[in-house]
């Protein structure tokens, strides 16, 4: 379903990502280890075209995001292509970024209305829907700052469902959540890929990443270190760097 061919990203002389190569099969998970600045949050936003990529290419389900390819030569597309190869992947932020003035609902809702023109009694009907899924459909009428952090992070879950995403990015959506809050999130991402959502996670929740994923990839320096079975990167990995991130966790 995705599929990346070597992706270059740089921010004025700084290269991010120095060829990034990735391919995630349909309704597998990728997790995406690496320390802080080794380009995880800045390659999901290039799959889904928040950044724009200086080299490479990215499918996603067949779509070559962002471009079109004639002849070998790409052109970006226009600005509502873009849109449209976006509205196809949901992306959950370490911060919840929920809409503060609108309820749990009406948050879940809003895209799907204002995007899609979805009417607006089955978007909220499809919204309770999602917000039960994630256990929240008690909590359907509270606003964001009347939720505690792992529900805000399960709403903002369902708002991205609600446009019935083909893919799922969520970059360390755990990671500003109190810990104890941090096993509801993780729950609902567990569930939503044993449903076969197809999902990469940028994550630094060890027992996830082993227990969820298909396919374990480890970043440092914006290059693909080591990629593999979470058995092998995670409990048996190859190279030193690899090594010593996993070691400064435990
Ligand atoms: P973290 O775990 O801290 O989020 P990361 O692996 O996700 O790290 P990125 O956030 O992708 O790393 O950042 C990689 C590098 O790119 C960092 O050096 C960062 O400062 C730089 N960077 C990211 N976004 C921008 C931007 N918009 N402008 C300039 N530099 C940026």
């Amino acid at each position: 379903l995705v599929h990346a061919v070597n992706v270059t990203k740089s921010f004025h002389h700084n290269q991010v990502l120095k060829g990034i190569d990735l391919d995630v099969d349909e309704g597998r998970v990728v997790c995406l280890l690496g320390p802080s600045g080794s380009g995880k949050t800045t390659f999901l936003r290039c799959i889904n075209q928040l950044e724009t990529i200086d080299g490479g290419r990215i499918w996603v389900d067949g779509d070559l995001m962002g471009y079109a390819d004639r002849d070998g030569k790409l052109y970006r597309l226009p600005d509502k292509q873009i849109a449209a190869q976006r509205r196809e992947i949901g992306m959950v932020f370490q911060r919840f970024n929920l809409f503060p003035h609108m309820t749990a609902i009406e948050n879940v809702a809003e895209a799907p209305v204002q995007v899609k023109g979805e009417s607006k009694k089955a978007a909220r009907q499809r919204a309770l829907e999602l917000l039960e899924r994630v256990g929240l459909a008690d909590r359907c009428a509270a606003y964001p700052a009347q939720l505690s952090g792992g529900q805000q992070q399960r709403v903002a879950i369902a708002r991205a469902l609600a446009m019935q995403p083909k893919l799922m990015l969520f970059d360390e959506p755990t990671s500003a959540l109190d810990p104890e809050l941090v096993g509801e999130v993780l729950s609902v991402m567990r569930e939503l890929a044993s449903e076969g959502m197809t999902m990469i996670v940028v994550t630094h929740e060890m027992s996830f990443a082993r227990e969820v994923a298909d396919t374990v990839v480890f970043m440092d320096g914006g290059v693909v270190v080591e990629a593999g079975a979470p058995a092998d990167v995670i409990g048996n990995p190859q190279h030193q760097r690899t090594k010593t991130f996993l070691s400064r966790l435990r």
